[in-house]
């Protein structure tokens, strides 16, 4: 009978595991902790945003696209939704095609993949941190002083360094180095970024719909929607989560990353300019601060002044037409250049990896040693916020494992 390790209760790890087991193929995982899939609890803000119906490539970040591009054919949205299903758990998409359990929680995913692992036999050693691999006639794995024998085959599950506080380590990196893999440097993703300006302290707290837009070395990369709050190191928010992965790259490279905030996105420069004049109009004997946090919130009003050198106290019917632009191009085309992220501690995840040109494309099984595979985050493909972080570790577990199951 084979006998394959998985390292790593993760999603990757734990969906490989479910379809090995299956096929009656014996399999131990081996988890550094005392509790399983700990990203998977706290993932989607407690709702495990499992997968979205949408997708594309186009939504993930790789060196080598193909290699998504192969894996989302084989393994997309409906088949995820088929495994899922047979785990007992129901999914709802949303309009935006996020898609979650139908019961809206965590826990429930968890509840559901440790069941059936537990119905299927398979052994899950918690609290073991596999050190090393080894390989004669079969693997060898190390946890400690403890060793592990006889296993045909090795999956790495280990996910990569984001969220350390939950399990994120660069151990499946060490392990994939010893073998002769090629590493892409990695860099934290999803996650808040760090500014060359004091300006965010005084507006920690405030949080705007608006428009972020990225310049990479001054050019202009993407502008996203959505979010932005401001914090005492940065800014953070959805839109600037799915910018952070440009930014995160970029700043790798050595690149000057800026972005621009348009905090007032519903207006253009001229309607806001109209709005802002007309306010001065009816309330001339307020001050322009009172004017203005009847627009934004007081402590971006503050700020604004601060920034356009105007007094706070200036009475509104003093305000003129050279003023007013300068508050409209601040608060439309607001500047900051972006020195650093927020860290891998903060990051949902984590880009470069294992190199997939090592990686076969099918089977997940590493091209330099026969009967080791990676699965999950710990290969170099990182998807956008929405479902697609999770779509990957599922799609590569359940496709690793049927490609081993069938060479039996
Ligand atoms: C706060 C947060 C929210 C997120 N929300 C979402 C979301 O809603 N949707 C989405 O698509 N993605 C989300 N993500 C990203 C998603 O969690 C990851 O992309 C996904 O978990 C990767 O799965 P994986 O199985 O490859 O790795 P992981 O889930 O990281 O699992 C790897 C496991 O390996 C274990 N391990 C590591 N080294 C060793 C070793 N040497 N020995 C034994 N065990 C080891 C770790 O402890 C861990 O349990 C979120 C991430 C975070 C941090």
């Amino acid at each position: 009978m084979k006998k394959i390790a998985i390292i790593g209760a993760g999603a990757a790890g734990l969906t490989a595991a479910i379809v090995l087991a299956r096929k009656n193929i014996k399999v131990d995982i081996f988890e550094q902790n005392d509790k399983n899939a700990k990203k998977i609890l706290v993932s989607g803000n407690g709702h495990c945003n499992i997968t979205n119906k949408n997708i594309a490539t186009s939504n993930y970040i790789s060196e080598n696209p193909q290699f998504i591009e192969y894996t989302l054919k084989q393994f997309g949205f409906h088949e995820l939704e088929k495994f899922m299903n047979s785990i007992g758990l129901l999914l709802f998409s949303k309009n935006d095609g996020k898609t979650y359990p139908l019961s809206y929680e965590a826990k429930s995913v968890i509840n559901a993949f440790e069941e059936t692992l537990q119905n299927l036999n398979v052994t899950i050693h918690n609290a073991h941190r596999v050190e090393s691999i080894t390989k004669d006639e079969t693997f060898t794995l190390t946890c400690k002083e403890e060793s592990y024998e006889g296993y045909n085959g090795v999956i790495v599950a280990t996910g990569l360094k984001a969220a350390p506080q939950l399990g994120g380590n660069d151990d499946g990196l060490k392990f994939a180095a010893a073998f002769g893999h090629t590493i892409i440097e990695s860099y934290p993703s999803l996650v808040g970024l760090h500014l060359d300006s004091s300006v965010h302290e005084s507006l920690s707290g405030v949080k705007i719909n608006g428009e972020a837009t990225i310049y990479i070395d001054r050019l202009k990369e993407k502008t996203v929607r959505g979010d932005i709050l401001f914090t005492n190191y940065g800014f953070s928010g959805l839109a600037i989560l799915d910018i952070s992965q440009i930014a995160s790259k970029a700043l790798l490279n050595h690149q000057n990353v800026d972005i621009s905030l348009n905090l007032m996105s519903n207006f253009n420069p001229q309607s806001l300019s109209a709005q802002i004049s007309n306010l001065c109009k009816i309330v001339p004997q307020n001050s322009i601060y009172t004017v203005l946090s009847g627009i934004v919130p007081t402590k971006l009003a503050l700020s604004v002044l601060k920034e356009t050198n105007i007094q706070s106290s200036l009475k509104a019917s003093d305000v003129n037409t050279k003023m007013v632009k300068g508050i409209v191009n601040k608060l439309q085309n607001w500047r900051f250049k972006v020195i650093d992220t927020h860290g891998y501690k903060h990051a949902e995840v984590c880009g470069g990896g294992v190199d997939t040109l090592e990686i076969d494309a099918k089977s997940f099984e590493s091209k330099k040693l026969k009967g080791l595979y990676f699965i999950g985050e710990i290969l170099d493909v990182i998807g956008e916020r929405g479902g697609y972080n999770f779509q990957f570790a599922f799609a590569s577990g359940f496709l690793c494992a049927q490609e081993i199951a069938k060479s039996k």
